[in-house]
């Protein structure tokens, strides 16, 4: 079992503790770390699955097979979760901040679609907005303090944790 974390960088306007929702769908792309054979398309990963994994008795949220070396493949997401959100609060320009945690099983995972299932809280009003960056950059007015709040310059990179 090798955790990953997901760092992301971005920069927030007018808005702060923003988060995934304990129940988002991830898109994921990673690589067998057995024979190397990568993803081709997202898989998506519910946390709100409970898979049973083949031949052991663990319970995963996402289940595959490597098409070559026929290893079982899981992904469990470990943060966040509904008693344990991870939020990032301020303008980040270049650093990178943790965002998800995911244990995962004979694979390494390469890549990240930000789309769908994200908040954040406006900083003027505390105003609650969901995000979603299935258009690129989210941008939005907050009609009660009549300011624009924008989530642009996402990055994101994969950090293996002990
Ligand atoms: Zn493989």
């Amino acid at each position: 079992m090798v955790k990953f974390a997901l760092l992301l960088s971005l920069e927030l306007q007018k808005l702060t503790k923003f988060c995934a929702k304990s129940n988002k769908i991830w898109h994921l792309k990673y690589t067998c770390t057995h024979c190397g054979e990568k993803t081709k398309n997202f898989v998506t990963i519910n946390p709100e699955d409970q898979i049973k994994v083949p031949k052991s008795r663990g319970i995963a949220n996402y289940h595959s097979r490597c098409k070559f070396c026929k290893r079982d493949l899981t992904i469990i997401v470990l943060e966040p979760t509904e008693d344990k959100p991870v939020y990032i609060y301020e303008e980040h320009h270049e650093e990178f901040t943790k965002i998800a945690v995911f244990e995962c099983r004979g694979l390494e995972l390469t890549d990240f679609d930000p789309k769908g299932d994200f908040v954040a809280i406006s900083t003027e009003n505390g105003n609650s907005f969901d995000i979603d960056f299935s258009d690129g950059d989210f941008c939005d007015f907050d009609e009660d303090s009549k300011a624009l709040v924008s989530v642009a310059n996402l990055k994101y990179k994969f950090d293996t944790v002990k």
